[in-house]
């Protein structure tokens, strides 16, 4: 069986269960299953071209607890991340790693619980993961950046331009990656008016998805750095603090862990395999509230074989093409260099590398956001 006859079985297997699913978000269901698909994810079939040998852990990506201004402690918001079936879960309280000298991080059920920091700096807010000790806050920003490079952190600038935190040093450099998502970034303004008295009345999470947005600004940051011959890692983050507001649930937690997802490729699911999986790259992110994500895949592929996946380097040739596999049909943008290259609808889609570059995708499923691949670096 050639390799994509055997991602299209993926697709006939699975088939009556996509049907289930859309029927469940036409009805406006607010317990869509989401962690229920079996779609298997396509480099865990054996055969010639399955190379790598990852598996697809599926988590979330900035959260407080009450250990900062967060409504709910971390045990409560892990039983959350559990009911969901999340693989992961990163706690990133302001300026603090309290939850893990209190014997927070580790496994709660199926989800892995990190507790890591988001720093406060004098020029906007760091996700720094892997941290030995907190850095101390309100300090100059680069100095920060390179405190915790110096302890072996990962950092991420997070929400670049949402107006109450944004941040100023955009020419920075340095840093692990960004934040290409913020759901609290889609969730102010005039927005959150209209957004909390419709979650009432409608009681439906698919209505949540209509409110979604392409977050340009943040996307265009990243296309410039990228575009200049930076490497960096697109996350998704939540930035869940199960808000409340006039006596509405205006960000709940379970509903925004549905929203949006970083999905990582990681040989197993452990804290050092999360952290190298978020330090190269090996991820996606995803809505998976518009349509379910696991098992999407973007790689570089010369001869029947994987020669690379989302966040490695790849060697240019003439037979390299790549390859993007949707878990169901969508809309789906080739970036070159930060420049839109190539657009293409359907499931298994195929491109010619016509030389060198940072290539990167975007899907959409009917107008909304839906899958943002990290890059592929094709050097000579
Ligand atoms: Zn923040
Ligand atoms: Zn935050």
């Amino acid at each position: 069986m050639s390799w994509k006859e055997l991602w299209s079985s993926d697709l006939q297997d699975s088939l009556p269960l996509r049907f289930i699913v859309a029927a469940l978000f036409l009805a406006g269901c607010a317990a869509v299953p989401l962690e229920s698909s079996t779609i298997p994810h396509p480099s865990s079939r054996s055969g010639p071209s399955a190379k790598h040998e990852y598996q697809e852990a599926v988590g979330v990506i900035h959260v407080h607890s009450t250990y900062s201004d967060g409504l709910l402690p971390v045990d409560r918001i892990a039983r959350i991340a559990n009911a969901q079936g999340l693989d992961y879960l990163i706690i990133t309280d302001h300026n603090t790693l309290q939850g893990r000298r209190e014997g927070k991080q580790g496994w709660h059920g199926r989800t892995l619980v990190l507790i890591d920091d988001e720093i406060s700096t004098r020029g906007g807010h760091y996700l720094a993961l892997r941290l030995a000790k907190e850095v101390p806050r309100l300090q100059d920003t680069r100095w920060t950046m390179e405190a915790v490079s110096a302890q072996g952190g990962l950092g991420f600038i997070a929400h670049p331009f949402w107006p109450r935190r944004p941040w100023k040093d955009l020419q920075v450099r340095g840093m692990t990656g960004l934040e290409i998502y913020n759901a609290v970034g889609d969730m102010t303004g005039k927005k959150i008016l209209w957004l909390g008295p419709w979650l009432i009345l409608t009681g439906s999470e698919f209505s949540i998805t209509q409110w979604l947005t392409r977050q340009k600004e943040s996307l265009d940051l990243w296309d410039t750095t990228l575009a200049r011959g930076d490497r960096v890692v697109g996350i998704g983050s939540t930035d869940a603090h199960g808000l409340r507001r006039w006596g509405m649930r205006l960000g709940p937690y379970a509903t925004l862990f549905k929203l949006v997802r970083t999905h990582l490729l990681l040989p197993e699911i452990s804290e050092k395999a999360i952290y190298n999986a978020l330090a190269g790259g090996h991820a996606f992110v995803a809505h998976d509230m518009v349509a379910e994500a696991k098992g999407f895949s973007f790689a570089a592929v010369e001869r029947d074989k994987v020669a690379g996946i989302m966040g490695d380097q790849v060697i240019w040739g003439r037979g390299l093409r790549l390859y993007a596999y949707l878990p169901s049909p969508g809309n789906l943008v080739l970036f070159k260099d930060g420049r839109p290259a190539a657009k293409e609808r359907g499931q298994q889609i195929w491109f010619d590398v016509p030389g060198p570059g940072v290539y990167r995708v975007e899907a959409t499923r009917s107008g909304k956001p839906w899958i943002y691949s990290n890059p592929i670096y094709v050097i000579e």
